[in-house]
């Protein structure tokens, strides 16, 4: 009995000290100590078995005796381990004598005086797990109930330790889930929700938050405990509904919504339940996103004004669209244009500005505002930033705030080829620390303005120059037109609308044939098609129809235009009026052709009296008579070829040129002609080749006008003689005559008009030899009016070879 009452005593001992303590090495510690003494030993441990080692963290021992605490490599002691692996409890009296021992652990033991011990090893999972060994120092014979009680002491200190270690792996683990709970960016809280008798989220407690929520939110872990009514005041419905969302559901939502009650900073909360259904738990994870937020707003607000920047369109209207936007984007008080000019010199001011500030505007000289540092920062297009004007070391802090009542303030210059030659800039009145985005917007917007200020400053030159140009051309005494390459009038000056009597958008809607008289149209389209084809300018005078039906004279210039390709893409046209003066030319030729006709009549009087009369001083034999009479018959001649002349334009200008048509052999006209010619001047050497021709079916008496006229002009404008050369050729159903000379020749410039009516070429050569400038103009309409064409080559000093070409008779009799 006594013997059992001692025992229950131990064990109820060893579970006080088991229970007492957490860690292992403690639980070991005081374990043995109440084993030691229960057992009246002199040494008592437990050691741990781990991976083939014994682990002896603490022997309870008496005073004097070595600790055996160590590691012990079980492999030392092969009959030991065999022992202890099959789990049999292992009682030696006196290790001096005993068999089953390894010699080394005998020795080991001897050493460290444990002469007589009685091993418990514990067994688990049919691995060795742990000893107790109880030891004497001297032999001691174990009785069976100690090895028993040895046995179930093991197995309570086995349990212990156990217990104590899954207790610390669970307070580890424990450990960790709060480490992470602490360490993590992301704030996180649970909360406890309340609802009202109708089941309706009314208010919640916070029984929990992490260290990054003083962080995340800038609450500080005080509002742990507290309900959201006491540390948010209002809170968002978007907030409730979502928590009602969550306990109802059971199902984890994400919400993103600023909070009035932190600034309105914007917070993106992850909320899932805790606990599973029936639960009015809630764990919440949050993050500030205000920032990713703001990025957002900027970019929409980028494109809000990049929109306003399309639609503006003269430069000073920048800072009306868009400089108030911006005053309220960037909550400001002032926002300032500056363009740069002149070599950095001076700089013209626009601003935006809140109520209670003055505005800046105007030019101003930029060294009253920057010294050389500064200047230095714009032209290397360094961002300026300012917290506050009195703290920079870059600018004069009263002075800002004297001329602009600011203290802060971001400027943003924009460098072109190495010159600075825009900033924008904000300001504040109070000193404040401009964020990063802040910065990066306006980085942005700044060159985003100045782009679209440099094209509108583009356009506003070109409508400037285009206003020039419709200035100029709408004043225009001359009519302006542009035509496409078909003929449709595509751009009409005033002017052109005007000398025709209809409205402009009328007169672009008309075709060309039907402002152009009649009867000039097929010659106004084949130089114009030629021009469109050959690309070459050329002159016109042609009439034009009035909307009212009368005919307007216009002297057009036609010049075409080229797109990138050089093709013609269409037509420039100055046209005048020169219908006064055709009716000048018609008065005069009225005038002529009376005067003329008037003469002609008294005249042919005055050269048939003449020649009665010198045939009677013929008679009388008074050679000095004879001659003067001549002479004066020879002037009466010129005069009346003269008049003759003068007839025949008045004939031709009036289109009454009437041809008396007959069949005739050139060749033969040719040979009379030169004959006559050769009378004419014994200086020159007029040759003739011909070709045996077929007949010609024209007026024979113009086309020997024609002859004559070209053979004196080539006598006449070749002073010092030489060769004359008449060359009569048949063509396919044409026959071509020149007549070519060496004489002075004609500047090419002349030779565009030499046909003209009262031309002469004005060279000091020419001038001094007599004529009219009639003969090559009615030459060329007897030819014309024959359907053949005339033109001339020259050199000028060299000769000139004139040419005409006329239909034979067989194509003129096939007519
Ligand atoms: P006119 O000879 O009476 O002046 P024309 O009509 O015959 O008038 O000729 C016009 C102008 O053309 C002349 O004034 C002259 O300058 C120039 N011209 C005509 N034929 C020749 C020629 N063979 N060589 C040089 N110039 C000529």
């Amino acid at each position: 009995m006594r013997a059992n009452e001692a025992r229950q005593t131990y064990l109820v001992k060893l579970d006080d000290a088991v229970r007492r303590l957490a860690a292992p090495a403690g639980i070991e510690e005081s374990v043995t100590r109440v084993a030691m003494e229960h057992f009246d030993a002199d040494r008592c441990y437990y050691c741990e078995i781990e991976a083939g080692k014994a682990v002896i963290r603490h022997d309870a021992r008496r005073e004097g005796l070595p600790s055996v605490a160590g590691v012990y490599d079980l492999e030392r002691f092969p009959l030991h381990k065999t022992i202890v692996e099959k789990g049999r409890t292992f009682i030696v009296p006196n290790v001096r004598e005993a068999d089953s021992i390894d010699e080394d652990l005998r020795q080991l033991c001897e050493s460290l005086q444990l002469i007589s011990f009685l091993n418990v090893p514990v067994i688990k999972d049919g691995q060795p797990a742990g000893q107790l060994c109880i030891v004497q120092s001297m032999p001691r014979d174990w009785a069976d109930i100690e090895v028993s009680l040895a046995e179930e002491t093991a197995e309570r200190i086995w349990a212990a330790v156990e217990r104590s270690r899954t207790q610390k792996a669970l307070f580890q683990s424990e450990e960790k889930y709060r480490t992470l709970f602490n360490s993590i960016d992301e704030a996180v809280t649970t909360l406890e929700i309340i609802f009202d008798e109708n089941d309706k989220v009314v208010d919640w407690l916070m029984i929990e938050s992490n260290q990054a929520m003083t962080k995340v939110t800038g609450w500080s872990d005080e509002i742990v405990g507290k309900k959201a009514s006491e540390y948010l005041g209002d809170v968002e419905a978007a907030w409730t509904e979502a928590v009602e969302h969550v306990v109802k559901t059971g199902e984890p939502i994400r919400v993103e919504h600023p909070v009035a009650g932190l600034n309105g900073n914007w917070f993106e909360v992850y909320l899932a339940l805790v606990g599973g259904k029936g639960s009015r738990q809630v764990v919440c994870v949050y993050n500030n996103i205000t920032e990713r937020k703001r990025r957002e707003e900027n970019l929409a607000f980028l494109a809000e004004i990049s929109q306003d920047l399309v639609e503006m369109s003269k430069p000073e209207d920048t800072l009306e669209v868009v400089g108030a936007k911006i005053g309220t984007h960037f909550n400001i008080a002032r926002s300032m244009f500056v363009e740069i000019h002149e070599n950095e010199e001076k700089a013209m001011v626009r601003d935006w500005h809140r109520t209670d500030l003055t505005g800046i505007h105007g030019e101003v000289l930029l060294s009253q505002f920057i010294d050389e540092r500064y200047l230095k920062k714009c032209r290397a297009g360094e961002t300026i930033i300012i917290t506050d004007v009195h703290h920079s070391p870059l600018v004069d802090g009263p002075q800002v705030e004297k001329i602009f009542g600011v203290t802060s303030f971001i400027n943003i210059p924009i460098v072109k080829e190495g010159k600075w030659v825009f900033t924008m800039g904000i300001y504040d009145v109070l000193p404040r620390k401009w964020h990063n985005e802040e910065i990066e917007l306006l980085e942005e917007l700044t060159a985003r303005i100045w782009t679209r200020l440099e094209r509108a400053h583009a356009e506003e030159a070109l409508r400037r120059s285009e206003e020039n140009y419709r200035v100029i051309v709408n004043q225009s005494i001359a009519g302006i037109l542009k035509m496409d390459v078909q003929g449709r009038v595509i751009f009409s000056n005033e002017r052109f609308c005007e000398m025709l009597g209809y409205d402009c958008p009328t007169l672009l809607q008309m075709d060309i044939n039907d402002i152009v008289y009649e009867k000039d149209q097929e010659r106004n389209t084949d130089a114009f098609m030629q021009l469109v084809s050959a690309g070459k300018a050329y002159e016109i005078e042609k009439r034009l129809l009035h909307k009212d039906g009368s005919i307007i004279w216009v002297n057009n210039q036609v010049s075409p235009i080229f797109n990138n390709m050089g093709n013609v893409e269409g037509v420039a046209i100055i046209s005048i009026d020169i219908n006064h003066q055709k009716e000048l030319e018609q008065q005069k030729d009225e005038f002529i052709g009376v005067a003329s006709h008037e003469l002609k009549t008294p005249l042919t009087s005055i050269r048939a009296y003449g020649e009665i009369l010198e045939e009677v001083l013929l008679g009388s034999g008074n050679p000095r008579y004879i001659a003067l009479m001549s002479k004066m018959n020879g002037q009466i001649n010129r005069l009346i070829k003269l008049i003759y002349a003068l007839l025949d334009t008045t004939r031709v200008s009036g289109g009454q040129l009437i041809l008396q048509k007959e069949r005739f052999d050139l060749n033969t006209l040719v040979e009379e002609h030169v004959q006559q010619a050769r009378l004419i001047s014994a200086n020159h050497n007029i040759l003739i080749h011909v070709e045996t021709l077929t007949e010609l079916y024209a007026d024979k008496e113009r086309i020997g006008q024609v002859l004559d006229n070209l053979l004196s002009n080539a006598i006449k404008y070749s002073p010092d003689g030489g060769n004359i050369v008449v060359n009569v050729e048949e063509k396919e159903s044409t026959v071509q005559v020149s007549v070519q000379d060496s004489g002075l020749g004609i500047p090419p410039k002349a030779q565009e008009k030499i046909f003209d009516r009262f031309f002469r070429v004005k060279v000091p050569t020419t001038k001094i030899i007599s004529g009219i400038g009639l003969g090559l103009y009615i030459s060329r309409e007897i030819i014309e009016k024959h359907d053949g064409s005339m033109s001339v080559i020259s050199v000028e000093g060299k000769g000139s070879i004139f040419y005409f070409e006329l239909p034979t008779a067989e194509k003129n009799q096939n007519l």
